[in-house]
């Protein structure tokens, strides 16, 4: 008779590593000095303001706001190709400022809005797509032709495309393109700013399909950057909601969508089920007009649009208040003013 043996196992008691940080903002800044017009200076803007997040390897952390609320500088800031003015970028666990460009350029890479501008209309596809090749002096010709023709087929480009100019393409088989020069190098990130944007409605679901199956084939991490709600919801394990420079509120998707906590992210949510969605956040949830970031507003800088703003909002900046799943930058989340948070009648 076979004996049995049981081996120990110390897995239920073995600490479960937390997931390694694929990219981290600490604190970061940056701020332009912007001309006031003929004899009146510059003004400074804070178009990142103390930032700080992180993108665990394998997540897709979303970043959403308004036009003009900083998402895009952020990512250049991320992309290391914009320097902060205080605070600190690593990526893979290295400072980025540390980092030549052509080492950022093997960890994280973007995809940019508009397929349209972003690729060169005179050069051909297989051009476009080995660019990054050989600037890294990869392999030889026919080496990086195969490798191009492979990573064709992975993002769902014929391989006869290849000598073809991006101006014989539709809109989403150029953005195709610009997925598989951002992959041909094999990045461990890819920072997606608006990705389907610009496309077709008809295509746009294709491009997102085709991020999330290549996320999963080759172990992508993402920060995906986009005012279309229904994306985040759909593509993101986690939501950072920017507000004129800051982040405001982070949470786990669920959380989020199902119960926001801030002001703000509240309207961003309602502003979904207009009929234009992505065109801004309608007046009707809002007090004001979205503020000029050169003479940004007192206190909370959500503050004079905000329908639940009390007397401390209109002075004091909100810390971030930490919950489950992350946090929010809001008074009335703050147990400092707890006392003083007027009661909200049902509606
Ligand atoms: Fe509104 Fe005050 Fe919260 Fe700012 S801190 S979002 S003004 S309630």
């Amino acid at each position: 008779m076979t004996e049995v043996i049981s081996t120990p196992t110390n897995a239920a008691s073995a600490p479960i590593a937390p997931p390694k940080r694929m990219l981290e903002a600490e604190s970061v800044t940056r701020t332009f000095h912007v001309s006031q017009g003929f004899m009146r200076g510059k003004k400074p803007l804070h178009a990142v303001n103390g930032v700080s997040l992180h993108v665990a390897e394998g997540e897709v952390l979303a970043l959403v706001g308004e036009s003009g609320c900083g998402k895009t500088t952020l990512a250049r800031l991320l992309l290391g190709l914009l320097s902060p003015t205080a605070g600190q970028v690593r990526i893979g666990g290295q400072p980025i400022h540390g980092l030549k460009r052509r080492e950022i350029a093997r960890l994280v890479q973007p995809v940019f809005q508009d397929p349209y501008a972003s690729l060169n209309p005179r050069k051909s596809i297989g051009s476009i797509i080995s660019l990054p090749l050989r600037i890294q002096g990869e392999g030889d010709g026919p080496s990086q032709r195969k490798r191009v023709e492979d990573m064709m087929e992975l993002v769902g480009l014929a391989r006869r495309l290849y000598d073809n100019y991006p101006s014989q393409l539709s809109g989403g088989q150029r953005q195709r393109v610009a997925i598989a020069r951002a992959l041909i190098d094999r990045p461990r990130m890819v920072i997606c700013d608006e990705p389907t944007s610009a496309l077709d409605v008809s295509v746009q679901s294709q491009i997102l399909n085709l991020l999330q199956d290549l996320r999963r084939e080759l172990g992508l991490t993402y920060l995906l950057i986009s005012h279309n709600l229904a994306v985040v919801e759909h593509m993101a394990d986690r939501v950072a909601v920017m507000y004129l420079g800051r982040i405001v509120e982070e949470a786990d998707t669920d959380t989020l969508f199902r119960a926001p906590k801030h002001p703000y992210t509240q309207a961003l949510l309602q502003s979904v089920l207009t009929p234009e969605p992505g065109l801004g956040v309608p007046d009707t949830n809002l007090g004001a007009a979205f503020p000029n970031p050169l003479d940004m507003p007192s206190g909370c800088r959500f503050h004079p649009r905000c329908r639940r703003c009390f007397e401390p909002c209109r002075t004091a900046m909100p810390k971030p208040v930490p919950h489950a799943t992350g946090f929010v930058e809001c008074h009335l989340y703050d147990p400092a003013y707890a006392a003083s948070v007027p009661v909200v009648a049902p509606r």
